[in-house]
């Protein structure tokens, strides 16, 4: 079960109030740059992105956002720190959604003239409070803690809705798994707002790939997200990817090819591990409920994957193809990658 949590509109795009968990990244060019973000904008949206974030570091790149809208699809959030007026101007020029970051967008008069652009403009915000830059007063109270983060948090969504705002996104990041964890918990039981979930600053790839899994994992499973960004210090492209692995493992998304392989022991008689990695690769950008397994023997290999909807199993000079675990035709080993492709394309046609 879900945590049940305020819906808001990114765009077009829908966060919260039981729709899907929606997949986030975020830029790596300069925004100003229009024609390289929106090559990069359009390859997230191809890997399954459907909000992306960009930084608004200056006001060239809160301009170029009105050029940028022109060329892509997904919904824009303009990322900004320190300047309300950055803020104002990335709206202004057709930003979706506006990040702001409690720990250095400034106190109650900055707060009131964003908000006061947020409502003129219709669009939501994001609350995002880091560890790295609680406000001081909830530092000195509670130190580096999932209470500081909250609070910190809460307190500028409180000011937001003095002012008027109520289409709001949280997030409480830390580069920490177990402290990411606990305030995003503790807010879930303080708020119905829609969170975003993240691990800041995770890392290289296979570092921020299990800190995210880890992190948004664990969160997911138990009801609480409603939109996830994977941060890695890599291709966002990659993030994406991340993202989609992390929501199938938590049974969030049905809609892909899944590939079951075993890990092969001294009875794999094949080259079973290139064949799942090949298997793999292939069926990413399938949008398909389906189960393919490559195991590595035919002793075990049809049993422990009696579930897949469409399997190989090697064996010494030939492989068995099976369905639901049950044999269907035996092929040659040197024909085997063909003969199961073959098969592939057409159970997912
Ligand atoms: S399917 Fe066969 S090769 Fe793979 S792990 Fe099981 S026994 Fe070993």
């Amino acid at each position: 079960m879900r945590n049940q949590t305020k819906r808001i509109n990114v765009g077009g795009v829908l966060i919260g109030g039981n729709t899907s968990v929606k997949i986030q990244s975020m830029t790596t060019t300069k925004t100003a740059d229009v024609e390289k973000t929106a090559a990069q904008i359009t390859a997230l949206g191809d890997a399954g992105c459907e909000i992306v974030r960009v930084a608004i570091a200056d006001e060239n790149d809160a301009l170029a956002l009105n050029r940028l809208k022109e060329k892509v699809r997904l919904p824009i959030v303009a990322d900004v720190h320190f300047s309300p007026k950055l803020a104002v101007l990335a709206m202004e020029n057709g930003a979706s959604k506006v990040r702001i970051n409690p720990g250095n967008i400034g106190g109650e008069k900055e707060i009131k003239y964003v908000a006061d652009c947020v409502k003129r403009h219709g669009v939501p915000v994001r609350v995002g409070a880091n560890t790295g830059s609680i406000e001081k007063q909830f530092l000195q109270k509670y130190g580096r803690s999932e209470f500081a983060l909250v609070e910190s948090a809460l307190y500028n969504v409180g000011l937001l809705e003095k002012f008027g705002v109520y289409d709001i996104a949280i997030s409480v990041k830390a580069s920490d798994v177990p402290l990411t964890v606990r305030a995003y918990t503790l807010l879930s039981q303080k708020t119905d707002y829609p969170l975003h979930l993240g691990v800041t600053e995770a890392g290289t790839y296979e570092a921020g790939l299990v800190k995210s899994a880890v992190g948004i994992g664990s969160l997911l499973v138990n009801g609480i997200g409603d939109t996830i960004r994977v941060s890695l210090t890599d291709d966002p492209v990659k993030e994406v990817y991340a993202a989609r692995q992390i929501l199938r493992a938590c049974g969030l998304d049905e809609d892909f090819v899944e590939v079951v392989s075993c890990p092969t022991c001294g009875r794999c008689a094949w080259e079973s591990m290139k064949l799942a990695e090949k298997v793999t690769e292939f069926v990413k950008p399938y949008r398909k409920k389906a189960k393919l397994a490559v195991m590595g023997c035919v002793v075990n290999g049809p049993g422990e994957a009696k579930d897949a909807d469409l399997g190989i199993a090697g064996g010494v000079g030939s492989c068995v193809i099976f369905k639901k675990g049950e044999p269907v035709r035996k092929v040659k080993a040197e024909e085997a990658e063909e003969e199961f492709f073959k098969e592939i394309r057409l159970l997912l046609q």
